[in-house]
């Protein structure tokens, strides 16, 4: 993308809207300031435990939980604001059928007239000692790559503080891919590992494709590399669990949104939870799997890595914890079988 003016929200390449951000157009300014002000508004709220087979506490919670066997996920939100555009150009292939759908799985979605509203979320899997895995840093503070178009500053660190985790407390970061609304806390403006005991994980391939010049690489991939933190994966890998009774977390490779995009898999307890990252970034993606998002890096693999995460999650009905639904936890599946 050349145009400054196209939107890049959420998880574009970061190169054009990192670049663009300092020649925005003046609409991209004032969806920025008018973001700033939603994400100043927004208090934090109790801690939410949620039980039911459709968990869905309302907008704005900042921390939920769910207990997988000997796992408890917790969801994270770091932001909430507007997409800068239309949600029919960032999903030129929805219907009006898809839409309907998506409204009804996703309200908070849907703002005035064809604009979308969303969440920015991370996920932390925590185990017996409480040692974390933080699945994704979100926007990250006021400078970071995503100020250009994201309601920064995030909220992340003060959400984990009110979850009981501190940095040290973090031993793995899964970053799901290389965007901007996604490693935003991973270090500081400054280059500096924000967890200083975690080793930052992503795919070998999504690393492969950045150029040079790259936001990713500078901002996050070499600092990472030089304090010899980054692990690159190659694949399906599993990270905790190998071998055990009582469940697992797994990564699995869920290319198209980018390059090396991946997800997580936690099992635990009888039950499963998918951490999507960015294979679905809309409801009306939950509806019509088949609707592809207008920034996918290569929208026929992404449409197969959506369709099959989406089937294998209906066949075993898993919960899906995505990061951009105003919803932490999402199990369609459940509704359905409940509405008919
Ligand atoms: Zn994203």
């Amino acid at each position: 993308m050349n145009d400054p003016t196209v939107p890049s929200a959420p998880s574009a390449p970061s190169a054009s809207s990192a670049s663009s951000a300092s020649s925005a157009a003046p609409g991209r300014r004032r969806v920025l300031r008018g973001a700033l002000a939603l994400a100043g508004a927004v208090a934090l709220p109790p801690l939410v435990a949620t039980g039911s087979a459709v968990a869905a506490p309302p907008t704005g919670s900042a921390v939920a939980v769910r207990r997988f066997g000997r796992y408890e996920v917790l969801a994270l939100l770091d932001a909430h604001g507007p997409f800068p555009g239309t949600r029919q150009a960032a999903f030129p292939g929805a219907t009006a059928a898809d839409w309907e759908r998506a409204r009804r799985l996703d309200p908070a979605a849907f703002g005035t007239g064809d604009t979308w509203e969303l969440d920015f979320r991370c996920y932390a899997v925590r185990r017996p000692g409480g040692r974390v895995t933080l699945v994704d840093t979100g926007i990250g503070p006021v400078g970071s790559p995503a100020s250009g178009w994201a309601p920064v500053p995030g909220k992340l660190p003060a959400v984990l503080a009110r979850a009981g985790i501190a940095p040290a407390d973090v031993e793995a970061v899964v970053l799901t891919h290389l965007h901007e609304d996604h490693y935003g806390w991973s270090v500081t403006p400054e280059g500096v590992p924000v967890f200083p005991n975690a080793r930052y994980l992503v795919q070998h391939a999504e690393v492969a494709a950045l150029g040079p010049t790259r936001t990713a690489r500078t901002y996050v991939v070499e600092p990472l590399l030089g304090a010899g933190r980054l692990d690159e994966v190659d694949g399906r890998t599993v990270l905790s669990g190998r071998g055990r009774p009582g469940g697992a977390v797994t990564l699995l490779p869920t290319p198209g949104h980018t390059p090396g995009h991946q997800s997580v898999l936690v099992e635990g307890g009888g039950d499963r939870l998918l951490v999507t990252g960015d294979v679905l970034v809309h409801a009306v993606q939950l509806a019509s799997p088949a609707v592809g998002y207008r920034y996918e890096a290569d929208p026929a693999t992404a449409r197969r890595s959506r369709e099959q995460l989406l089937d294998d999650a209906r066949r075993s009905g898993a919960v899906l914890a995505t990061a951009h639904l105003n919803r932490p936890f999402v199990r369609p599946w459940a509704v359905e079988a409940a509405t008919g």
